[in-house]
């Protein structure tokens, strides 16, 4: 297919980066819903609460830290690695290849990342069942911003250094629009996939203006496919 002549024009970007979970694959097919039951579990059994009160837990630990890992780590002293292994340890079966999605990043001109607040090893697993693992450079995971999430600044200026970007030439690609306003800070063009989810309801507070967002869409292959590039 011809590449469209009108549309977002987006002929600056040479590096493509792209959140992992509800946003290379979409958040209604119960894979994030099974990795947040896992969290609960782990709380549940190392707090030794109720499952509900555990619940509560791990989303104050949330909201106060960005992540249920940092928080963890910084208020009960969990082993990273002990985590990510247990919490990953999902289900995949329902995730398929998406070949529309595969032909829309295979054309895009230059270096695509993977940038996730969640770990290598799940990465690898949901890119080897979506068919995309040889579509990306590079995976950027927690441990590449040791362990400091998006959408702290510190977590953008490792990954910026780690890939060796160009922000002004960077384009990235969120479910989470608060995760948006430090890449667009750097100089990113930001795209927010949309969701139902309110910008500002879950994780540390951060106020997301209407600059932050350059676009939206609610379908990352179609948007794909309608840019200049
Ligand atoms: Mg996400």
């Amino acid at each position: 297919m011809e590449n469209p002549r009108t549309g977002p024009d987006f002929r600056h970007v040479q590096s493509w980066i792209f959140d992992l979970d509800n946003t290379l694959y979409r958040a209604d097919n119960g894979i994030f819903a099974q990795i947040e039951s896992r969290m609960t579990d782990y709380v549940t059994a190392l707090l030794q609460l109720p499952r509900d009160q555990a619940r509560i837990r791990q989303k104050e630990l949330y909201r106060a830290y960005g992540t249920t890992l940092n928080g963890l780590m910084r208020e009960h002293d969990v082993d990273a690695e002990d985590y990510l292994r247990f919490v990953h340890d999902i289900d995949l079966g329902v995730l398929g290849p998406d070949a529309e999605l595969a032909a829309a990043l295979a054309k895009l001109p230059g270096r695509r990342f993977v940038f996730t607040n969640g770990c290598r090893g799940h990465a690898a697993r949901i890119l080897d069942r979506l068919q995309m693992a040889h579509l990306f450079d590079d995976v950027w995971d927690i441990r590449t911003i040791n362990f400091t999430p998006k959408p702290h600044g510190d977590a953008y200026a490792s990954v910026v250094r780690a890939g060796g970007i160009e922000p002004a030439e960077a384009a990235m690609f969120e479910d989470l629009a608060r995760n948006l306003v430090p890449a667009r800070a750097m100089g990113m063009t930001t795209i927010w996939l949309k969701t139902d989810a309110p910008w500002g309801k879950h994780g540390p507070l951060l106020d997301v203006a209407p600059g932050d967002i350059d676009h939206e869409t609610e379908d990352l292959a179609a948007f794909l496919n309608s840019i200049r590039i």
